[in-house]
């Protein structure tokens, strides 16, 4: 295991009626608000209105961005900061998914940085103070209203980039299960793509004496995969809410992760794809993360053999690790079809014209990756065998 000092200050508040909790937290932190929710969601399934109830009970001088697209767009960044620095914004609350919530971390950082937002974005600015907010989730899939990272989009130069800061942990995060029952099931099954990815990018590393953070990655995958056809079928169902939501959050808080680093190479080949043609990250995911796993397995084919007989059940008798390896991410393929999860590039009309264009992206940086270090080929052949 590596050193590691583990810190999350997020406080979490879950279950049916919590959103009452959401004039007291806030209070300590000042009565001008901004509120930041997305394209209007909130307003159709009724939270908005007891979003603003709540305000009321703290007498809360309150603003407003609404708008903020999937894929959070750096010019409501900008918006944002704009109302902040104009109107002296004591607290942001975010209600919404996690674009609403990354979008709403950019603003909180960018409101206290001298520089425009997407050069902090650019520049990975670890901005040391921020403009203090918590969430009102909507959907259980990020985790981003438990950790301090965002992932903000440029639509004018195509470029999707992770960024994030110590000062953009949210205050607290009002995770209420019954408000993510009016998710459409496309919306839903993304974000169960997304938490299981999140699971994997963490279990692919190369680190020793990880047993114990392993049982954990596992039994949380086997835990969302014995949920989620059921949550499909039963979409106000309190129970499954619940357990997917809970699993969202936990997928990404740190807890699962300490002592080793994992992977995140399909994160950022897939925001490279989303950068241009702006699919679902869920959906994106659920397409290019087989084909990373295929193209990988060599690196240490036994983590994927572990996987494979532990989360997916494959019996290793006679055969070689990387039939057993194998098996398990057709097992996966299989089980993200199960539950209508996209296959192919293709299903979202993508061809081979933009291929290059998407590879440059994802090497923005340089060659990435842990697990095993891809260069510009290797992203290429992932895409190639995606299609
Ligand atoms: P999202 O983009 O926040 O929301 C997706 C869609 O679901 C939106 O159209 C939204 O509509 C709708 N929606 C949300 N809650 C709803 C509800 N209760 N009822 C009905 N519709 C609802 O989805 P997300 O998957 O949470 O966030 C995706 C973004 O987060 C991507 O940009 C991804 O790259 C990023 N991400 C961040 C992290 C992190 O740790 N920070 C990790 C992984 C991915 P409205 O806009 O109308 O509300
Ligand atoms: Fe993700």
């Amino acid at each position: 295991m590596e050193n590691f000092t583990f810190w999350n200050p997020t406080k979490l508040i879950f279950g049916k009626g919590e959103l009452s909790k959401l004039s007291e937290e806030i209070s300590p932190f000042g009565r001008k608000l901004l509120v930041v929710y997305g394209g209007g969601s909130i307003k159709r399934n009724g939270l908005y209105d007891q979003v603003m109830k709540e305000l009321q009970k703290m007498d809360a001088e309150v603003y407003e961005l609404s708008g903020v697209d999937p894929n959070p767009r750096v010019s409501s960044v900008r918006e944002g900061v704009n109302i902040c620095r104009e109107k002296e914004i004591d607290f942001i609350l975010a209600v919404g998914g996690g674009s609403v919530i990354d979008c709403t971390k950019a603003i909180a950082g960018a409101a206290k940085f001298a520089g425009d937002a997407w050069e902090m974005v650019t520049d990975k600015v670890r901005v040391e103070e921020a403009i203090p907010f918590g969430t009102v989730l909507t959907i259980a899939a990020t985790g981003s209203e438990m950790n301090s990272g965002a992932v903000i989009t440029n639509w004018e130069t195509h470029e999707k980039l992770s960024w994030g800061s110590p000062a953009v942990f949210p205050q607290f995060s009002i995770l209420d299960p019954t408000h993510t029952y009016s998710v459409p099931r496309d919306q839903t099954i993304y974000g169960i793509v997304d938490m299981m990815s999140h699971v994997l990018e963490h279990y692919f590393h190369l680190e020793e004496n990880t047993d114990f953070q392993d049982r954990m990655c596992e039994s949380l995958l086997t835990t969302i995969m014995d949920t989620a056809p059921k949550l499909i079928d039963d979409l106000e169902n309190y129970e499954h809410r619940a357990t997917i939501l809970y699993s969202g959050t936990m997928a990404l808080n740190g807890i699962l992760n300490m002592g080793y680093r994992g992977d995140w190479a399909t994160h950022n080949i897939e925001h490279a794809v989303s950068a241009v043609y702006d699919i679902p990250h869920g959906g994106g995911l659920a397409i290019l993360f087989p084909h990373w796993m295929k193209h990988t397995l060599h690196a240490k084919p036994e983590r994927m053999k572990q996987l494979a007989i532990k989360v997916f059940e494959v019996d290793p008798t006679g055969k070689t690790d990387e039939e057993v390896a194998l098996e398990g991410i057709a097992r996966l393929r299989l089980f993200w079809n199960s539950i209508d999860a996209p296959e192919q590039l293709s299903d979202y009309g993508i061809d081979d014209s933009k291929l290059e264009d998407m590879a440059n992206k994802a090497v923005y940086n340089g060659p990435f990756g842990r697990f095993q270090v891809l260069d510009k080929e290797d992203v290429l052949s992932i895409y190639r065998s995606a299609l």
